[in-house]
Formats: C-alpha cells, structure tokens, sequence
C-alpha cells in the first residue's frame, strides 16, 4: 500500500469528551464539522453518541445529512449556518435544527417550516454570525413565541483567556438573552476553559475533542505515518527537492515518502517539519512536492519502511507551530488518499 495510514483513536477522542463534559457545569454536545475536523464525521459522532453525547453541530445542511444517517432520531442536529434557500427539503426530511443567523433566515424559516424545531444564533462582537442586538430586539418576540430549541453565540478570542473581548462578549450575551427561558449555549472548547460563567446550558466542543489546543489536557487522537517508496545515497554538494533548496552536508541517506501537500502536508513545512521512527527525528529535506517529502535518514540505523509526522513525539500543534498555522488547519486538512482506520472504542 502507497497511501499514508491515519490511525483514528476513538477512546481518545470519548475521553477527551468525557473530560471537557466533567469541567462544563451543563450539557455537552459535539462539533463534528468539516467531517470531524477532517477524521471523519459518521465514526466520530456514531462513537459519540454511544458516549452519551445527544446534540451535535455541522456548517451545513450537507454535512448534517451525512451525520443524520449514523444517528438516530433522538439526536439533535444543529445546523450553524441556519436556513439557507435550497435546504427546507433535506432541513425537514432529515429533521434537522437550522441555527437561524438573521431576520431574513427567520421569516424564510417560519415561512417554509411552520412548526419546525430552530434555534437563533446572536452576534455578541465577532461579526461573523448571527444576530446583531438591535435586529434581536426587533425579532426577540416574534421568535421567542415560536419556542426556539437553543440560543447559542460564539467567542472571538476564547484561546486568549486574558483577552478583555471574552467578558465584553459574554455581557452583550446576557444582556440579549437573560430572562428568556430557552437554554442558551455561548461556549465552545476554549469557552469551556474560561469557567463555569461561560457555559450556560449547552457547551459546544470541537477541537478539544480531537486533541488540539487550546485544550492542553487533550489525549492525541491521531497519527499518521507515511511509507517509504525509496532510499537513496546522496553525496556531499547533491541537492535534493525543487528548487535544489537543500543540500548535503555529509554523505546523508535521503528517503522518499508517500505523501505530500495534496494529502494537507502544506509546503509551508518545506524545510521546517520533522519526521520521526521510533523516537529519533529525521528532518524533512528540501521543499514540500505535491505527491512526496524527502527526508534526511541518516541517524537511522536501518532504512524504515515508514516514516511518522503524527505521533506521540509530534502532536497535530507542534507540526502546526512549524508551518506557521494552527492545528485546525492541520487536521480540517488531513488528505482524501490517507487510509484511514479507526481504534474502535
Ligand atoms: C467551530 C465552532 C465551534 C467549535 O469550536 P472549537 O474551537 O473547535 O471547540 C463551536 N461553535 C461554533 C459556532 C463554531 O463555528
């Protein structure tokens, strides 16, 4: 087999929901967006639910569906980007929960749906989603009557927990919404990790469940080891990669790998990643190629057969550090010729 093998660990990633749902002082869904943070959607939300987990959130209608089919009807779909023309049929087939973004969204909604389970999305300062505080003033009535299921907003700086936007968002959120008697959620992992002001009667979790930060108590839930296609001798003065941007300096063995910035090994890691075999680095030589890294093997002493760029002496943070970006990009962009194979619980 050619392909990069991505190994899943599902306990891992029950664990870790298991620990953000000890800290919230509420109910604790699941975000299994952008098809679970890239591992794989239907594995990690069926896993989930046998957890105990009820709620869970995706981007789009699209995405809900694919996650519908894994869960049973007792489970709540919540739909971020709320009701968009063109999803009332797969919104009421598959009984989905649109999280409704503006007043347009909810006359369309209430219009289309009468009598279909929503929920309203606030803007309290990211600008990003939702309603604004004057449009909720102007609406609050009209949808408090229709008995939303969640009232939910979302911190722009929650990783930053001495960023003074945390406490602004988290006033402008009250005040929108204190007295109303709709379970109301405004915090996802980092939102969590602020304390028990921010978690409401739902918590929202995503990255934390898939081991990154900022939840540093994460248990790794990946790794990702690549096979070696062929090893080669390269003598002082050789270059190896495009753009001869890597040079011997010793006699070095240089092995070729199967995977490259099309499997989301993006070329920012040219020259900065590290690979690892059984504890010992091997640093990645030259630039990253579409389909192949080469990677100095010198130190080993034997040529491997697989290389790791995910692995106990790597986490998906520390391979985002080296590339400039953050392990959501690292994970949303694990590649769609990986295998993948799945730890059961
Ligand atoms: C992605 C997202 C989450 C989950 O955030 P994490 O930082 O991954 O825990 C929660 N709520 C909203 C609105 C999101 O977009």
């Amino acid at each position: 087999m050619s392909t990069g093998h991505l190994t899943i660990d599902l306990s891992a990633v029950i664990a870790n929901w298991k620990a953000l749902d000890q800290i919230s002082t509420s109910e604790t869904a699941a975000v299994v967006k952008a098809n679970g943070y890239g591992l794989g959607s239907r594995r990690v939300a069926r896993a989930l639910a046998r957890a105990g987990a009820r709620k869970f959130f995706v981007a789009t209608a699209e995405e809900a569906a694919n996650v519908r089919n894994v869960l049973g009807d007792e489970h709540e779909i919540y739909i971020f980007a709320g009701h968009m023309s063109g999803d009332t049929d797969m919104i009421s087939d598959l009984g989905l929960i649109p999280l409704l973004n503006s007043l347009d969204q909810m006359v369309m909604h209430l219009e289309a749906l009468p009598n279909h389970p929503f929920g309203v999305q606030l803007d309290t300062g990211m600008n990003r989603l939702g309603m604004e505080p004057a449009e909720w003033g102007a609406v609050r009535d009209m949808a408090l009557s229709q008995n939303p299921k969640l009232i939910m907003s979302h911190l722009a700086c929650a990783d930053e927990p001495d960023h003074t936007q945390n406490a602004m968002q988290l006033t402008s959120f009250r005040s929108m919404t204190d007295g109303v008697s709709v379970p109301r959620s405004l915090a996802a992992t980092g939102g969590i990790l602020l304390g028990s002001d921010y978690h409401f009667d739902l918590t929202r979790p995503g990255v934390g469940l898939y081991g990154g930060a900022p939840f540093a108590n994460a248990k790794p839930v990946v790794q990702l080891d690549i096979p070696v296609i062929q090893v080669r001798d390269v003598a002082v003065g050789e270059a190896v990669g495009y753009g001869a941007s890597w040079v011997a300096e010793r006699p070095s063995k240089i092995a070729t790998i199967s995977a490259g910035y099309a499997d989301g090994l993006i070329r920012a890691m040219s020259g900065q990643a590290t690979l690892w075999h059984e504890g010992i680095p091997c640093p990645l030589a030259g630039r990253v190629s579409m389909d192949l890294l080469t990677v100095d093997v010198t130190d080993l002493p034997i040529p491997p057969r697989y290389l790791s760029i995910l692995c106990p002496e790597q986490s998906v943070d520390d391979l985002a550090a080296v590339a400039g970006t953050i392990g959501y990009e690292i994970l949303t962009s694990l590649g769609g010729r990986y295998s993948r194979r799945f730890i059961a619980p």
